[in-house]
């Protein structure tokens, strides 16, 4: 009969179909993010950002807990620690999800190198460079920092050699 469709469906529309649809399987990229404390009761500031990382991705290690002099800022000693995360999330948004637990945990942005109750940075996201006002990857001060890099090395040995120790013998670090 004229105007009805006969047999199956255009290959055009098959193919829309294909393209929107959301694939299985979501990618993802392996991060390394550096969990910071010194105000009010750090270490538990730092084991409850290491549970809530869960919610931006799959937390693959969890490195030791160590206790640092604040490094080029005040304050009380910090407790340090890395994680390392697979996301299916980009790099910016991300930093939005860190950044929101950040706020969770009390965090007050006042000046640069202030005393915190949560910082949480990206160090490294697969192998990407992003150089952006917002987002620096790799972080620009990771490799100057013991607190960053012991507990780094925990987590990725491949990636933290005696070298760069070596470059952070001067700044006291002890593991919890
Ligand atoms: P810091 O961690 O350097 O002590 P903040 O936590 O206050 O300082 O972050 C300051 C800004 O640094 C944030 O608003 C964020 O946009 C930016 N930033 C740039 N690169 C990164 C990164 N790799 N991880 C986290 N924050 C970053
Ligand atoms: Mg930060």
């Amino acid at each position: 009969m004229a105007g009805m469709r006969q047999g199956p469906a255009p290959i055009r529309v098959l193919a829309l179909r294909t393209m929107t649809e959301r694939p299985l399987v979501r990618s993802t990229v392996r991060t390394y993010i550096a969990v910071g404390a010194n105000l009010g009761d750090a270490q538990a500031h730092v084991h409850a950002a290491l549970h809530a990382l869960e919610t931006v991705g799959s937390v693959q290690a969890v490195s030791h807990l160590y206790r640092t002099a604040p490094h080029e800022a005040i304050g009380p000693d910090y407790v340090n620690a890395v994680a390392c995360v697979d996301t299916a999330h980009n790099a910016v948004t991300l930093l939005r999800h860190l950044q929101a637990l950040e706020a969770a945990a009390g965090r007050q942005r006042s000046t640069v190198n202030a005393p915190r109750t949560l910082d949480l940075d990206v160090l490294l996201f697969g192998r990407a460079s992003v150089w952006s006002p917002t987002l620096t990857i790799p972080h620009p001060r990771m490799w100057t920092r013991a607190f960053v890099l012991y507990p780094l090395r925990d987590v990725a040995p491949h990636l933290v050699g005696d070298a760069h120790l070596a470059q952070v013998a001067g700044q006291p670090i002890t593991q919890l």
